[in-house]
């Protein structure tokens, strides 16, 4: 059977990775690996359903349960982040979908890039801890990087047919997320469940309380930075509550293109891995008429530090948007533990940009020591008591 393409999924068994198997089936595209952390048993269906022929488990102890459900096959096993570097440069694969969560999907990445490897990326944590390392790699070795972060989509679409050079802005929207308008007052007693409740998108924990908390839209700021070259101030955010209108960038002329579609990443995903292609997506087409209105505003910076922290930190350059997103990582984790209560995140955040000493990035050695240092000083501050 002639197959349209052939990918590799890193993090395939997660909201974004499921999602693509589904237009994977639907356009015949062929998967030839699979990835997952720990969710051996989906993983082990997605790989007898798609016929791949590497899949990866990443936590060590569920390798043998993985070993047993190939036995006497030639499907070829691996583990551990070597395994998941292995899933980054498959000979067989035209594009890699890295759609893992955190920056641990950073060395794949680089993996990937080195192997020229195009790469459809849902993994924004790697484009802020290694924005700079990523993006140089990938200019050196010709890569593509097609975004699939539904923002950097609409952006990438509006940027087509036009010249690059006549872009004067981009307008980066945000849903505003559950707690839009509230004020932190109102936020101090926020419960998890009430956090991992987002309006529009249903999507894997981590991103939803990065929404919650607007550290999503100051990752997405920084993403939008290094993915199309652009300035901080180059950059400006719009709350579009409905998430119909996914970005837009504005030209010289003072034209705005936007990009609309229902809030379903099933459109980015397919964009991302069949560019330039525009063919039926298995998703409800968008009807403006059911909608009626849609509301806009401006996000609350004051509120939502997590959202100023990011800025801060790419203004600040170097190593410090590898720091707030390794501090994040770890402050949402304790969230989500209910060691650490939904306001001291953006503390915790916040405080990475006015304590810790910020230093330049090389090499992904770098990013490494500087993401360990920024979690331990989350977890020091929350032993200390520092944060509630
Ligand atoms: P999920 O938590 O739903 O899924 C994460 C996936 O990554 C799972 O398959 C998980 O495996 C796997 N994974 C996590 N850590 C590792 C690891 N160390 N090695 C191998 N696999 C790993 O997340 P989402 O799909 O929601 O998000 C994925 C990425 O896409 C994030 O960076 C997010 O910011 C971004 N994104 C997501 C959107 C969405 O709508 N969901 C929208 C835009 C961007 P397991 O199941 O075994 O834990
Ligand atoms: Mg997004």
């Amino acid at each position: 059977m002639e197959y349209l393409k052939t990918i590799s999924i890193l993090g395939s068994t997660g909201s974004i990775g499921t999602q693509a198997l589904e237009i994977a089936k639907k356009h015949n595209i062929r998967v030839i690996g699979v990835a997952a952390k720990s969710n051996v048993d989906l993983l082990i269906k997605q790989a007898k359903e798609f016929e791949c022929r590497y899949v990866c488990i990443y936590d060590e102890d569920k390798l043998d349960t993985l070993k047993a459900a190939f036995e006497g096959t030639d499907v070829k096993i691996y583990s551990g982040m070597n395994g998941l570097c292995m899933m980054a440069v498959l000979n067989e694969a035209d594009i890699i979908l890295n759609s893992v969560v955190g920056m641990v999907g950073l060395q794949p990445t680089l993996f990937a890039i080195e192997a020229g490897k195009d790469i459809a990326l849902a993994n924004k944590e790697t484009l802020v801890a290694g924005g700079q390392i990523v993006t140089e790699a990938a200019k050196r070795k010709g890569v593509t990087i097609y975004p699939v972060d539904s923002e950097h989509s609409a952006i990438f679409q509006c940027l087509q047919g036009n010249d690059r050079k006549q872009l004067s802005k981009i307008i980066l929207t945000a849903s505003g997320g559950p707690f839009y308008k509230k004020t932190k007052d109102e936020l101090r007693e926020v419960s998890i469940e009430q956090a991992l409740n987002h309006p529009n998108w249903a999507m894997g924990k981590k991103i939803t309380i990065d929404s919650a908390t607007l550290m999503n839209k100051g990752l997405e700021f920084i993403e939008a930075i290094w993915l199309f070259d652009l300035k901080p101030e180059q950059i400006e955010i719009i709350v579009q509550r409905e998430s119909v209108i996914h970005s837009a960038v504005e030209y010289n002329d003072h034209s705005v293109i936007a990009q609309m579609g229902v809030p379903d990443m099933k459109i980015p995903i397919q964009y991302a891995l069949l560019y330039p292609e525009r063919v039926d997506c298995p998703t409800k087409p968008l009807s403006l008429a059911d909608y009626g209105t849609l509301s806009f505003g401006k996000p609350d910076f004051d509120t939502f530090d997590c959202l100023s922290a990011c800025i801060k930190a790419i203004t600040m350059g170097g190593a410090m948007p590898a720091m707030v997103n390794g501090a994040n990582e770890e402050a949402v984790a304790q969230f989500l533990a209910g060691n650490i209560s939904f306001l001291s995140i953006g503390e915790l955040v916040m405080s990475v940009t006015n304590e810790m000493e910020n230093c330049p990035i090389n090499n992904l050695d770098d990013v490494l020591r500087v993401d360990k240092a920024a979690r331990e000083f989350v977890k020091n501050k929350i032993s200390q008591n520092v944060v509630r």
